[in-house]
């Protein structure tokens, strides 16, 4: 199936999404906490994400000492500084809720 899988970062109840909500915000069933879904599959207690490439679209990996941080991408044809995404979620601004999409 096509979807992640993530903790809520507030109570770290496990939650799933389908892959065309990554970066949409969602609403948490247990709290009511709202925050983005994160663009990252997120591996139980590994600390190790998996993220894709943006230049060259290959899946890469980092540990948590790289995240949030840029590395090169290990593909020799590509090497492009990547970003590493942070599995930290971002609190939602305190905005209107858009009309229904
Ligand atoms: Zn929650
Ligand atoms: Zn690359």
């Amino acid at each position: 199936m096509p979807s992640i899988r993530f903790s809520c970062p507030q109570c770290r109840t496990r939650l799933s999404a389908q892959r065309d909500q990554i970066g949409t915000p969602a609403t948490c069933p247990e709290c009511e906490w709202t925050f983005y879904v994160p663009s990252v599959d997120e591996k139980e207690d590994e600390g190790v994400i998996k993220f894709f490439c943006p230049f060259c679209n290959r899946k890469l990996s980092a540990t948590a000492d790289q995240f949030a941080r840029e590395i090169p991408c290990p593909f020799e044809d590509c090497q492009k500084p990547v970003l590493v995404p942070s599995p930290e979620w971002k609190a939602l601004p305190p905005v209107a809720p858009e009309p229904g999409v």
